[in-house]
């Protein structure tokens, strides 16, 4: 049993609210040792649930059951405010008695103080003493003296039924218990051990101070009596809120350091946590002297040197591809590109014919480029600078005859800082002597953030100059998850760390090896966890991975990088292949979302000012028949060979899903073809506003959150100066998201989301809270999303997507404590 100490009470606290109480209390409780700081969150959190106030100026703050992992050991801790502090309207509360609970160890003392709460001049004693003496004394445990009749209620009938090992009577599940008691007229009454309760007030409850696995009889009477029992006999039976025990103890936030030392902020890329020494990669550059000779021969040299770099990308590419991907190797085809710039090439030859040479005159060059590249004022082309910077660099070595890739590393695996990487640095990386990554500039679309994923290192970009400021060797923990360098951890860190590591290794072997389990909540909701791919060999992965299905095909990688549009012919072997992997798994094909930032330049559309607002998605389609129809003609072929549906992108009014349905019908009928389910991307605001509209006339829904992020808040998705605003977990964005549900849900029609957050284990949660039921995200995030869901229930994502809708910024959504 626990017992009440001097160092667990403050005396004379003055709070100006209640939240300044919490914390209050909620550091004497750190300050023991009992909590990480992060459980003050968890107990501010639990307040936004439901209101702790028990009585008689008395309130009893605690966190959410998920969060235990960050208790340390069972403790309580006594606040006393003597003037008070508004808890709820009409509630003054003096005496906060803050809970930590791993077990029932605290229940004598939580019954001791429910003795309190039926005598006024005690709690009022409590509230005005100067010596915690008295403190203790009232409080030091059960007092047993008070115990409380039998049940006796008239015509009762009861249930007995016996408590959730280690979930006694405490706060959080009498709470529960309360709640479903009141939702009936009949008296309830709770007996354990001779002592008998009222079910329906949480300070009588508390005063059985009855532990897990107690049997417990409940009696009640009056009309509806029956249903009640079987209601609260239930909700005993389901843990009374309480999550397995085993969940709790597994459930591991992010990496929380235990003591306050010093850490800097940047933009999580890559996640997962590195720990190891720093070292800084001070950039190489080619120190180039001018060194004139015959224009002809220097303009020569030139042409070799690009032509030499130009197979060296060629090479760099292949590798990339064979390592990563084809779209992690793309950079490197982009870089090419810049080589073949006829106009950068004219002015460094003009530099030449001016009489210098050839390594001068493209230093001469690229550095004008470079410097106009970073005055334009969109940021994300700006940020491009580095990678003319990085083509510059590799033709001067290859004039000046020297190779890349004299970075020297330390012998031991180090976690490297730079004030930027080329691609071409991150591309050489090996990832068994990098433990982690942290840039102090760049965004999160950068290439380093997307090689850096793709290799599976931790990476943090964009966390500013004092990065760059860090002793050589000093030792780090680098949460790319978080977007945290925590920098020279205490002992005690490290440990936690290291074990941390140890635990999300575990964790991740347990996710991958029960990723085809399928998603059910652990109150039998189902939630769909399904594919984003762009390519055929992509389905047979996406199986392997734990997909159930493919909830977005992007179809545009189809028809990106060649030199005409895939024939029909073409695109049904490629959807045909899909549904052959996928084995009767759902495949959705969305059609051509071209437009924007996607180019495609075999189309020689028009230069728009603004892209994303432009001819793009299904607009595009519509206005270019030749384009959408043979697509159409190959998805209905396709559905021949697998269940197939259809997806519209960028549906922003109802006459442009009816004009795609029409289409898409009329090549239906032409091909006498099944029907297949057609549904929409809700990606623009003006779809959102429209759902109840757009699901009487479409099957389904799924949420872009990437576009409708970015149309909701008119903020550039590509934008890196915007990266850490721009955040789909937005309480807008999610109120958008709740909307096109109720309208999907009235019609009777389900909503997936596609976008960014699906992937994110708490994104997950709070979009299965919404009541989305279809989770489309990358292939490496299938089975943590999955093994995430499981652990907990639709109840308590609901409650969470409940207080997200009614947070203010994005950051009160992320500071909510979700499930772990
Ligand atoms: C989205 O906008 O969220 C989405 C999934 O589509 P894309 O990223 O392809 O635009
Ligand atoms: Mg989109």
């Amino acid at each position: 049993m626990i017992e009440l100490t001097l160092q667990n009470i403050r005396l004379a606290v003055r709070a100006r609210d209640k939240e300044e109480a919490i914390r209050a209390v909620g550091q004497v409780l750190v300050d023991t040792g009992a909590i990480a700081p992060a459980y003050v969150e968890s107990m501010l959190g639990r307040e936004l649930q439901a209101n702790t106030y028990l009585g008689h100026g008395i309130a009893i703050p605690h966190g959410m059951a998920a969060d235990r992992g960050l208790i340390r050991r069972t403790s309580v801790a006594v606040v006393q405010v003597p003037d008070g502090v508004e808890w709820g309207p009409g509630q003054i509360v003096r005496i906060v008695f803050g809970i930590a609970a791993m077990s029932d160890e605290h229940l004598g003392v939580l019954a001791a103080l429910s003795d309190v709460l039926d005598d006024d001049a005690r709690a009022s004693d409590l509230a005005q003493t100067r010596d915690p003496a008295v403190i203790i004394a009232a409080l030091g445990g059960p007092k047993g003296s008070e115990a409380a009749r039998p049940a006796d209620l008239e015509g009762a009938r009861h249930v007995d039924v016996t408590l959730r090992e280690g979930a006694g009577l405490h706060a959080r599940p009498a709470t529960f218990f309360v709640e479903v008691a009141a939702r009936f007229a009949a008296e309830i009454r709770l007996t354990c051990n001779g002592r008998s309760a009222n079910g329906k007030a949480m300070a009588s409850l508390l005063k059985l101070g009855a532990p897990g696995g107690a049997s417990l009889r409940i009696t009640a009477s009056g009309a509806d009596a029956d249903a009640a029992l079987a209601a609260l006999r239930d909700a005993v039976a389901s843990g009374l809120g309480e999550e397995e025990g085993k969940r709790v103890a597994t459930a591991t936030r992010a990496w929380i350091p235990v003591s306050n030392g010093r850490s800097i902020g940047g933009i999580s890329a890559s996640p997962g946590l590195a720990i190891g020494r720093l070292h800084q990669l001070t950039a190489t550059r080619v120190v180039v002297h001018d060194a004139p000779g015959d224009p002809a021969i220097e303009r020569r040299r030139l042409a070799d040197a690009i032509a030499v770099a130009r197979e060296q990308l060629g090479d760099v590419y292949e590798a990339m591809v064979a390592r990563s991907g084809k779209s992690e190797g793309a950079i490197f085809r982009a870089h090419q590109a810049f080589l073949d710039d006829v106009e950068l090439r004219a002015e460094a030859q003009a530099i030449i014919d001016a009489g210098h040479g050839a390594a001068w005159s493209w230093q001469g060059a690229i550095a004008a480029r470079v410097a106009e590249v970073k005055q334009v004022e969109d940021v994300n082309l700006a940020a491009r600078a580095i990678d003319l910077h990085d083509v510059g660099q590799r033709v001067l070595r290859v004039l000046a005859g020297t190779e890349h890739g004299a970075t020297t590393l330390p012998d031991e695996p180090v976690i490297l800082i730079a004030e930027d990487l080329t691609p071409s640095d991150t591309a050489k990386l090996d990832p068994r002597r990098i433990l982690g990554l942290c840039t102090a500039a760049g965004g999160a679309t950068s290439h380093t953030a997307i090689i850096a994923c793709s290799l599976g290192i931790p990476a943090i970009v964009g966390a500013g100059a004092a990065v760059l400021e860090l002793a050589q060797g000093i030792p780090c923990v680098l949460d790319g998850g978080a977007g945290l360098l925590h920098v020279a951890p205490s002992p005690a860190d490290l440990d936690s760390a290291r074990r941390f590591q140890l635990d999300l290794g575990d964790r991740r072997a347990e996710e991958h090896r029960t990723r085809y389990e399928p998603a059910l909540m652990t109150d039998g909701r189902r939630v769909e966890v399904v594919a984003n791919i762009a390519k055929a060999s992509e389905a047979e992965l996406a199986v392997e991975a734990g997909a159930e299905g493919v909830g977005l095909l992007r179809t545009e990688l189809l028809f990106l990088d060649r030199e005409a549009a895939p024939s029909e012919e073409e695109q049904l072997a490629a959807y045909a292949a899909m549904t052959r992997a996928l084995n009767g798994l759902p495949l959705v094909i969305r059609t051509l979302d071209i437009g924007g930032d996607k180019v495609v330049p075999y189309l020689s559309l028009p230069k728009e000012d603004n892209p994303f607002l432009g001819v793009r998605g299904i607009r595009l389609c519509l206005r270019m028949p030749d384009l959408f129809i043979p697509q159409l003609r190959a998805i209905y072929r396709a559905a021949s060979t697998g269940p197939v549906k259809i997806m519209f992108p960028m549906v922003a009014t109802l006459e442009e899903l009816r004009a795609a349905k029409a289409l898409a019908e009329q090549v239906r009928r032409e091909l006498g073809a099944p029907r297949v389910d057609i549904g929409i991307m809700i990606e623009v605001p003006s779809a959102v506003a429209m759902a109840p509209e757009l699901a009487e006339e479409c099957d389904f829904f799924s949420v872009g959150t990437n576009d409708l992020t970015q149309y909701m808040l008119a903020m550039d998705r590509l934008h890196a100066g915007l990266a850490k605003q721009i955040d789909a977990l937005h309480p807008a964005v999610l109120r958008m998201i709740d909307a096109t549900v109720r309208a999907a849900d009235a019609a009777g029609k389900w909503v997936g989301v596609c976008g960014g957050i699906a992937g994110d284990p708490r994104g997950a949660v709070i979009l299965a809270g919404l009541g989305v039921t279809e989770l489309s995200m990358s292939l490496p995030s299938i089975a943590a999303v999955k093994a995430h869901l499981r652990g907990t229930s639709h109840a308590r994502a609901k409650a969470v997507s409940k207080l997200a809708l009614a947070c203010k910024t994005a950051d009160e959504v992320r500071a909510l404590p979700l499930p772990a």
